[in-house]
């Protein structure tokens, strides 16, 4: 075989389903029911007046610039740009962890973490949440090759949060940079965006794949001081963001009118979630994300996954062998939320 062998070894990152044909209730990969900001047309339709004829603006300083302002940063040297938060996270897993190094996350959270590290022909080691979703010191403990910590912030699959005086905590004590992964943070209640300021090992990520309604465009960025993220930049594709993901995505994040309110009616929606599928008998992790996890005491996971498919509403079955299976629900509009619940309610009542 031609392949390396770590790469022949790998099962490899699986991501949700996407039909691209029927029509589906879909809450399996934590998208966003509503239309994203509408200047981002007006944004498109000019780039496309331009013409794409030339390469993008290899930075993407127009985002950068207008990110930094909304984030209250020194200046655009804190952010790199890239093509949705996964490219984020594949460069800074390039540039930090090396063949044999150790890449450490919790568990349960993002399985795409561990095929990055196994790409890298690294190590990686998951470090088990305590039952009331703090993590224990080892997280934070030095180990013999550890180049690169990640800690999802809120969790997936889990919807829970770690502090920030501990996020502090865990990166000083870390002898290599700590990457919090924000893209759901927009739905919780504090975010760590500052936090690089205080420690250059701490980096952030973010999306606009979630709170924008962006996921078919594919943007995200980093945010780290400016010396972390000049070698960051070398790692990664010259124009990793086209010019139409560019020109969106700083339409997008400029309109912060547009990302409160559907914050407001994304969090609704999900405390209405979490209360009807507590009614129904579930048990209900709450959740600062725009999803919920539940199972069921008497009904397995998978039946209820597969029965609702068949009706035609998309919702993520999930199995962590040490931590059990159980079901991921995106939190969608007001009508998808009502057609899911009773759904639900004749399939536990049955
Ligand atoms: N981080 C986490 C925890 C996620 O769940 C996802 C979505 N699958 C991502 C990052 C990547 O999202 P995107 O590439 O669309 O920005």
């Amino acid at each position: 075989m031609y392949f390396r062998p770590e790469i022949l070894a790998m099962a490899g990152y699986v991501p949700g389903e996407q039909p691209q044909a029927g029509k589906f209730i879909k809450l399996n990969t934590n998208e966003n029911p509503y239309p994203p900001p509408s200047g981002i047309k007006q944004a498109i339709d000019e780039c496309l007046t331009r013409g794409l004829q030339r390469y993008p603006d290899p930075m993407a300083n127009a985002f950068r610039t207008r990110a930094a302002e909304i984030f209250d940063l020194p200046s655009k040297d804190w952010i790199m740009a890239g093509n949705g938060s996964d490219d984020i996270l594949t460069i800074c897993t390039r540039a930090l962890v090396g063949a044999g190094d150790l890449l450490r996350l919790p568990y349960p959270s993002y399985i795409l973490y561990r095929s990055l590290a196994e790409i890298q022909g690294a190590r990686w080691e998951e470090i088990d949440f305590h039952a009331d979703w703090t993590l224990p010191e080892t997280f934070a403990k030095p180990a013999d090759g550890l180049k690169l910590v990640f800690l999802p912030n809120p969790n997936s699959p889990t919807g829970t949060m770690i502090s920030r005086e501990t996020i502090l905590e865990i990166a000083d004590a870390l002898p290599c940079p700590l990457l919090v992964d924000e893209a759901y943070v927009d739905f919780a209640s504090f975010s760590c965006i500052d936090l690089p300021k205080q420690n250059e090992k701490i980096l952030v990520s973010r999306t606009l794949s979630k709170s924008f309604g962006l996921a078919g465009l594919r943007f995200g960025y980093v945010v780290g001081q400016p010396h972390m993220i000049e070698q960051l930049i070398k790692v990664k594709d010259s124009y990793n963001c086209d010019s139409l993901s560019i020109a969106a995505a700083t339409a997008a994040i400029h309109d912060q009118a547009w990302l409160a309110e559907n914050r407001r009616k994304v969090i609704a929606t999900r405390e209405k979630l979490a209360a009807g599928l507590a009614q129904l008998g579930f048990e209900v992790i709450p959740s600062e994300a725009n999803f919920v996890w539940c199972t069921h005491p008497s009904k397995p996971a998978k039946p209820i996954y597969e029965a609702l498919k068949n009706a035609k509403i998309l919702i993520r079955y999930m199995n962590y062998p040490r931590f059990g299976d159980g079901l991921r629900i995106s939190v969608g509009t007001d009508d998808q939320n009502d057609a899911l619940l009773s759904l639900l309610a004749s399939l536990v009542q049955a």
